[in-house]
């Protein structure tokens, strides 16, 4: 059975209280869906992660951290780590995301010990990868994300990776001043990312799920996700209402 993936990163626009509000109506909304056939998650703020996982059933909805320091403890001001995470019972770790890479200047190989640190510590790791607009124009989109992909899973045993996810958000295509990817240009650059998940891990490397985002809409979530190599939906600015989200992973 083929299953999908439809998930949203809450960025930093909700407090504890409108967490909490967003993932009742979340949950309610589409409890009647198969999560055999459709897994739903969502990474809210830090601040309000605990609210979050006492709020849903994680049966129904997993709750994951935007980003992970890959230290236990230690001089980290700021940072919070897997030991933390764990305690709150979260399923699911980001790193990557275009924001921290280009917004806060993270590098592949710090993505790469998230991911190391997340996988070791049994969460579910997302590793989000994904090109600028001036790497796309330069016509290296392929060779960046083969070098996010083999950086960013470095040293990651075949045995781990059924709990990777892998995030294809090409950097142009996020946010306001995004545009999404046409389904054709989505499906080539996910056949890429099969063809090296499958290099470096064999097998269960065409099986880790790679969900497509940037500006993702009830108007196109449907033809990409139908396009082949594409498993999910990674969501922002259309999913942050609850009702929004509900219909479009309904149009999926
Ligand atoms: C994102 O920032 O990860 C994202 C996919 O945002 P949006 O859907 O709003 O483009």
């Amino acid at each position: 059975m083929v299953k999908l993936y439809l998930g949203t990163n809450l960025k930093m626009y909700k407090t504890i209280s409108a967490v909490k509000a967003y993932l009742n109506d979340l949950q309610k909304l589409t409890s009647d869906i198969d999560r055999e056939k459709m897994e739903i998650f969502v990474l809210p703020s830090y601040t309000t992660l605990a609210a979050a996982v006492d709020a849903v059933d994680k049966r129904y909805i997993k709750i994951g951290a935007q980003n992970m320091c890959w230290e236990e403890t230690g001089q980290f001001t700021g940072e919070i780590s897997p030991l933390m995470l764990k305690e709150l019972n979260v399923d699911i770790v980001m790193a990557g995301h275009s924001e921290r890479r280009h917004v806060f200047g993270e590098t592949d190989s710090e993505e790469n010990k998230k991911i190391f640190s997340a996988l070791a510590h049994g969460f579910t790791a997302l590793l989000c990868i994904g090109e600028t607009k001036e790497e796309k124009q330069y016509n290296v989109s392929d060779e960046v994300l083969r070098r996010q992909l083999k950086i960013g899973l470095y040293n990651i045993e075949k045995k781990d990776i059924k709990n990777v996810m892998i995030g294809y958000e090409p950097v142009w295509s996020i946010g306001i001043d995004g545009e999404p990817a046409s389904a054709e240009y989505a499906r080539e650059k996910h056949a890429i990312i099969k063809d090296t998940l499958k290099e470096l891990f064999g097998d269960e490397g065409t099986r880790v799920p790679v969900l497509y985002g940037g500006s993702v809409n009830m108007d196109n979530a449907r033809q990409i996700i139908s396009e082949k190599y594409i498993d999910g939906l990674y969501v922002g600015r259309s999913a942050w209402k609850a009702e929004k989200f509900n219909e479009l992973i309904r149009s999926v």
